[in-house]
């Protein structure tokens, strides 16, 4: 087997019934690709390997029996950690869950592995999501594989990485202002944040549960569709998780895009963005109007607002689920003397990072009686208004076509004196998770330094379908399959 071999979902499955390969080989070889390149990017923080063996022996008996085998046999993925696994340690990224072993599997983790998947490991992040470049975890910061001196993006920077590098062929990742999309296009990856409710939450260490979603990440439009089927519809275990029936994505994606009305938010193609990032994603608007697109120019005017009102509504519920952080009951604990609330206190003050406990700070005041209206309570409703900016798009488009972020990998180091500037990375993605609407980035091409650019696609709740089969038109079209 080269270990080059670039696996696809499909690829693995006619490997497997060809029997030219066997899961357990399959496994072995990921394996020990990662051990090759992680000394070098750091995406991954822990390796399952007995469960690893475990579910790829299943999957070759399942094949000895000539059983028909499940949708993602034999697919190595990877998970971000701060998704729980259980027996497997998961840390968000954090020293005050550094030893925490979940006693369950969060739902899409369960489904993956029903449908047959293999999980390699947990990857590195921003610690509790929170970042932009994977900087913040307290195990030090990943690599892009494109470009070593760069951040990969965050916060599901070790996802992004691990399958761009290729140490697996699918991974989760989460989005809770940008950080399935952001990566992805630092990393030329496809990535995608599916409609709020459209994928349990169950077993996703909560950062801001009105935006968290789980999605996935991939090397082709089609392996998305792939983990989109399996890990999509309603779970009893989180009760956000929305009752809409899913539809079959494959079919969705071979409908022609011809005459389909994209529109084009003046807001987002404003000063700010990379002249290269600009010119690639207008390049990639023609090859849409090339396959029968029409553009539409609209307005969403209240896209200024969006990075404020997120950072108010994100940071008030994460003050509120760390608050769980406190010693008592998972992970870390630092004594204090004799005294419970000493104890918190040198708890989280070892336990958590410099941007974990700014951001507990700024929540904890937004929600503080005699602030909460001025700040929380504005925040609400200048998220109604974002929304409304999308519900009113949506009645004169199809789908919304944006760059996913402005610039391209930065360099390892460069932002993390600025807060502000990191926080401005997320400007073209944290709107769609105030809006509760589903997203693809998809690559379109990279600067002349060869860094990745991404092209973003929204679409209405729960038409990730017509998003997929938009992306997948334009990754045939564009020569961009990886
Ligand atoms: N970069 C954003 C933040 O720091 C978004 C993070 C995310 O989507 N988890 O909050």
């Amino acid at each position: 087997m080269s270990a080059s071999k670039h696996w696809t979902v499909s690829s693995i499955r006619t490997a497997l019934e060809a029997k030219t390969v066997s899961a357990r080989e399959l496994t072995a070889d990921f394996l020990s690709r990662i051990e090759k390149r992680n000394p070098e990017l750091n995406a991954f923080l822990t390796l399952s390997y007995e469960r690893a063996y475990a579910q790829a022996d299943r999957i070759d008996g399942i094949r000895a029996r000539g059983e028909e085998l499940p949708p993602l046999a034999g697919v190595p993925v990877a998970v971000k950690d701060v998704i729980s696994t259980r027996g497997i340690r998961t840390t968000c990224a954090s020293r005050i869950l550094e030893n925490y072993v979940p006693p369950y599997d969060a739902t899409a983790v369960e489904r993956l592995e029903n449908a047959g998947a293999v999980i390699l490991g947990k990857t590195n992040c921003d610690e509790f999501a929170m970042g932009s470049s994977n900087e913040n975890s307290a195990f030090g910061p990943v690599r892009n594989p494109v470009a070593l001196d760069r951040v990969p993006g965050g916060s599901s920077g070790g996802s992004a990485a691990a399958v761009a590098a290729q140490l697996a062929v699918g991974a989760l990742g989460t989005d809770t202002g940008g950080s399935i999309r952001q990566p992805g296009s630092l990393c030329g990856v496809p990535a995608m944040m599916p409609t709020y409710g459209r994928v349990s939450r169950y077993g996703l260490v909560a950062f801001g549960s009105s935006l968290d979603r789980i999605g996935p990440f991939a090397t082709t439009v089609s392996d998305i569709a792939a983990f989109m089927a399996v890990l999509s519809g309603r779970d009893e275990n989180d009760s956000t998780s929305a009752s809409v029936p899913v539809p079959n994505f494959f079919t969705d994606m071979q409908n022609p895009v011809d005459g389909l009305r994209i529109g084009i938010p003046a807001e987002y193609f404003r000063e700010g963005m990379d002249a290269e990032v600009r010119q690639k994603v207008e390049d990639g608007i023609e090859v849409l109007k090339k396959l029968g697109c029409r553009t539409v120019n609209l307005s969403m005017p209240h896209t200024d607002y969006a990075i404020a009102t997120y950072y108010i509504v994100a940071n008030a519920e994460a003050s509120s689920n760390l608050a769980r952080f406190d010693g008592v009951r998972f992970g870390l604990r630092v004594d204090g003397k004799n005294n419970l609330r000493d104890m918190y206190k040198k708890t989280r003050g070892q336990g958590f990072g410099a941007e974990v406990k700014r951001r507990i700070m700024l929540g904890t005041y937004a929600l503080s009686s005699g602030y909460y209206d001025a700040y929380y309570l504005r925040a609400q409703k200048v998220r109604s208004l974002i929304t409304r900016d999308f519900t009113e798009a949506f009645e004169k488009v199809d789908a919304i076509v944006t760059p996913t972020s402005p610039s391209p990998a930065f360099r390892i180091g460069e932002r993390v004196d600025d807060p502000l500037a990191m926080y401005l990375s997320d400007i073209y993605t944290v709107t769609g998770d105030l809006a509760g609407v589903p997203a693809i980035s998809i690559p379109c091409g990279a600067t002349s330094r060869g860094l990745p650019i991404g092209l973003q696609i929204f679409g209405p709740p729960f038409s990730e379908g017509r998003v997929l089969q938009l992306a997948e038109a334009f990754e045939r079209e564009s020569g961009n399959r990886n």
